[in-house]
């Protein structure tokens, strides 16, 4: 059985919708969003969907959380608190503002980062926290904003993979004080690239905005490019795509969820394997279906388990990301700006500890690795494919546990 694919057009809801919308764009001759009406139509759209005052376009989410970093303004040398699962393009943002990423230790089941990781993090140059709500599940917030709000500390939520979850009845991206979003190929909605960022707050607003247009203070009695700041804005063409794709989302998260639901009642109670699920305080959007296996039980990996899950035309991606971002080249040897290791090594870090990332700290972000699978999920899965996909673990899952018995005696 071939299953709907995020790729192409079996699993992506694009079609006269945006086709209308993109006509417009074109026949007006007026492609960027200065002087257009789609994005200006979207951010509002979005705004007033999400609930908050303000929402601006952006070329990438990578583009939106550089801009909500920026936006927190952080010094030379400062830190940011984030997580070690994660698109790297949710870190290295961080670097080019010229702060360094810290990494709080991830929970072995939602492979979110908790309130308890995250406070031995905390120092005296801790300037933002970012709070990735992985999947689709929305972190623990509550005991976050708590602990940040302590220490005042802004918290920026990385959306990308949670459009319109919710935690206690609020929407994330809602909670902390920025709020970012993806438009990438693969999200649950898209234009191919691009991004959203929102905010209720009308200071950190100004800057967002300052930062996407290279802080030229449009409208401003004596404009001025009042800092460093890059070309981030986004196409009326893209503008157009996202808002058909914006009046849809609700409908692909709502099916996306029915489908999800439907997988779990027919794995509940399958040995080695604990589900995703919406509790009652967050309600999880299923960006994917990430089921963490007791490799124990089993006697093998999930790259193992993944493999014979594709002979049955059941793609997944056992460990979601190779290692943790910490782990990676560019963190781990800190290849940053020419040979200078900065901001690890600048002037702004005299007399500070040395930032070392040591796996040892991370317990659960390498027990969530090593037991995390992660099927893909998609607004075009029928009750046929959710059966397909669950008579195929279970099927899968019980062979391992059989040949393990068997092993044993
Ligand atoms: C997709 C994604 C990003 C990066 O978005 P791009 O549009 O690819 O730049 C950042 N963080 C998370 C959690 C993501 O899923």
């Amino acid at each position: 059985m071939k299953l709907p694919n995020d790729s192409n057009s079996t699993g992506r809801d694009l079609g006269k919708e945006e086709i209308a919308l993109l006509k417009e764009v074109i026949e007006s001759g007026t492609l960027n969003a200065t002087k257009g009406t789609m994005v200006k139509k979207l951010v509002k759209e979005f705004a007033e969907e999400c609930g908050v005052r303000f929402a601006h376009a952006t070329t990438s989410g990578t583009s939106s959380l550089h801009t909500a970093i920026a936006a927190v303004n952080p010094d030379p040398g400062d830190e940011i608190i984030s997580t070690p699962i994660t698109d790297m393009g949710g870190i290295t943002p961080i670097l080019y503002q010229n702060a360094i990423p810290i990494f709080a230790d991830t929970d072995p089941v939602t492979l979110n980062i908790t309130a308890d990781t995250i406070r031995p993090k905390i120092t005296k140059r801790t300037k933002a926290i970012i709070v990735v709500h992985l999947f689709g599940k929305p972190a623990e917030m509550d005991p976050i904003m708590d602990l940040a709000r302590e220490h005042k500390i802004p918290v920026i939520e990385d959306c990308c993979q949670a459009y319109f979850a919710t935690y206690k009845g609020k929407n994330v991206g809602t909670i902390g004080d920025i709020g970012c979003f993806s438009l990438q190929q693969g999200k649950h909605m898209t234009t191919g690239e691009g991004g959203i960022i929102i905010t209720k707050d009308a200071a950190l607003e100004r800057r967002i905005r300052l930062f996407i247009d290279k802080a030229w203070g449009y409208g401003d009695p004596n404009p001025d490019h009042y800092f460093l700041a890059l070309n981030y804005r986004m196409t009326d063409l893209q503008g157009a795509v996202a808002l058909a794709q914006l009046r849809k989302v609700r409908g692909v998260v709502k099916r996306r969820q029915d489908t999800a639901k439907l997988l779990t009642e027919r794995l509940r109670g399958t040995p080695g394997i604990t589900l995703p699920e919406s509790t009652k305080d967050s309600e999880h959007v299923f960006w994917k279906y990430a089921l963490i296996v007791d490799t124990d039980l089993f006697g093998v990996g999930v790259t193992e388990i993944s493999k014979v899950l594709k002979e049955k035309d059941i793609f997944s991606v056992p460990r979601y990301i190779q290692k943790p971002a910490f782990m990676c080249k560019v963190l781990k040897d800190k290849v940053t700006y020419g040979k200078s290791h900065c901001p690890y090594d600048c002037s702004s870090r005299k007399g500070e500890k040395e930032v070392v990332y040591d796996t040892a700290e991370y317990p659960g972000t390498m027990k969530a690795l090593e037991q995390v699978l992660v099927l893909p999920w998609n607004e075009f899965y029928t009750t046929e494919h959710v059966d397909y996909i669950a008579k195929n673990i279970k099927e899968v899952t019980e062979s391992f546990l059989n040949k393990k018995k068997q092993g044993v005696r």
